[in-house]
């Protein structure tokens, strides 16, 4: 049967809802209007609820990786060393981008579909006297793997010039993450995850002891100066256009988010994810993660398979679009999101392609249908 509908299951961009659509598609306001500012601080309220803190929130035009770049080039000088969690594609990018200003990146190599355990990061920390920040993921997107970052908080706690750097691209929205109750000086995210919202916003928060820094910092970026944005945000400003539109599906968005209410959010990744692991289970498949995150799972391809292969065929033969592995792990494992705006029926779909993608490539040593079983189950049971 030829698809006819197109449907997207990656971990970044996901689906977007209706009503963000409808909001996105209203006519675009001038960014220096009172319409419009009253839009932006409503939006900067509801993202503060969403994070969980009470510190400064940011809204930049830029994907994800913006607000990571803002983040290494405003808080460290040249020359200052900052401990990199490195457990996956993203934990690359922290230690890239600390490469790209100057920053002496000491790297905690973690085996990709690991956790990082906190007593490296404190070894790390303990050799290399002066580091002046902990770069981690909350979820590394690449692994589907979750990192004990309420842990490296605890342990941080006792270190007063270390930041906590954390990037919660598919945590924020996936769980209810308290913040600043876990010492997170800095937390980004970004729209096109589990905000629900398309491509081209990033958030980056920071605590009073971030902001500290900031002002330690000497200007090392023109566009992404989070003094100057923070100065002109509170006034439901932006330093430069921002993309009207975008915050406006962004502040439609958060408005469901709050309306669900965070910890039944929360809870619905929390099951939708249990479900997902269920049914990879039932065809015999094994995970990835041995800490697996709420809002995407990572999969195993059975050997010999090429895993690309099911990425394809999911999306030629029925309109679904699904992950594959990056780097070393490209074929190995192919990834089924669960984030933002998706239901019980969304897992079942992704499980259903799954089953047709590996019999059409030759894979018949399961159950047919028993993945679907094994998540109804589950979703009869925790509903
Ligand atoms: C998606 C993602 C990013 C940001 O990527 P962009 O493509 O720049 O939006 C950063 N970190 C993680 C963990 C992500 O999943």
């Amino acid at each position: 049967m030829k698809p006819i509908k197109k449907r997207l299951l990656t971990p970044g961009p996901t689906m977007v809802p209706e009503r963000v659509l409808e909001a996105l598609s209203r006519p675009t306001l001038y960014h220096r209007s009172p319409e419009f500012k009253e839009v932006f601080l409503e939006t900067r309220q509801l993202l503060k609820r969403v994070l969980r803190t009470e510190g400064e929130v940011l809204i930049l035009t830029s994907s994800g990786t913006g607000a990571m770049e803002a983040a290494v080039s405003n808080l460290f000088n040249p020359g200052d060393s900052a401990v990199v969690i490195v457990g996956g594609k993203f934990g690359q990018r922290w230690q890239e981008l600390c490469q790209t200003y100057g920053v002496n990146p000491v790297v905690v190599e973690v085996e990709w579909g690991k956790s990082v355990k906190v007593e490296e990061v404190k070894r790390a920390i303990e050799e290399n006297p002066g580091v002046k920040g902990v770069l981690v993921q909350i979820c590394e997107t690449s692994t589907g793997t979750v990192h004990d970052v309420r842990a490296i908080g605890e342990l941080l706690k006792g270190y007063d010039d270390v930041l906590l750097i954390a990037d919660g691209i598919t945590a924020y929205g996936v769980y209810d993450i308290p913040t600043d109750q876990w010492g997170i000086d800095v937390a980004i995210t970004g729209s096109q995850k589990a905000l629900m919202t398309p491509p081209g916003l990033a958030v980056i928060s920071l605590n009073g002891k971030a902001q500290e820094r900031l002002e330690k910092v000497r200007d090392r970026s023109y566009y992404f100066n989070l003094r100057k944005e923070i100065k002109q945000q509170r006034k439901g400003q932006t330093a430069y256009t921002t993309a009207t539109n975008l915050v406006v599906a962004l502040n439609e968005a958060l408005k469901m988010i709050d309306e669900e209410g965070l910890e039944n959010v929360a809870k619905r990744h929390q099951i939708l994810a249990e479900a997902t692991r269920e049914g990879v289970k039932a065809l015999g498949l094994e995970l990835l993660s041995e800490n697996p995150a709420n809002g995407v799972t990572a999969v195993k391809v059975p050997a010999g398979m090429d895993g690309q292969e099911i990425v394809r065929v999911a999306r030629e033969e029925f309109g679904i679009t699904i992950a594959g592995g990056q780097e070393h792990l490209k074929g190995k494992i192919f990834r089924l999101s669960h984030m933002g705006y998706v239901d019980m029926f969304d897992v079942l779909t992704g499980l259903e392609v799954t089953e047709f993608a590996l019999k059409k490539l030759g894979y018949t040593s399961f159950d047919f249908g028993s993945s679907v079983r094994a998540a109804m189950e589950l979703f009869s049971k925790k509903g």
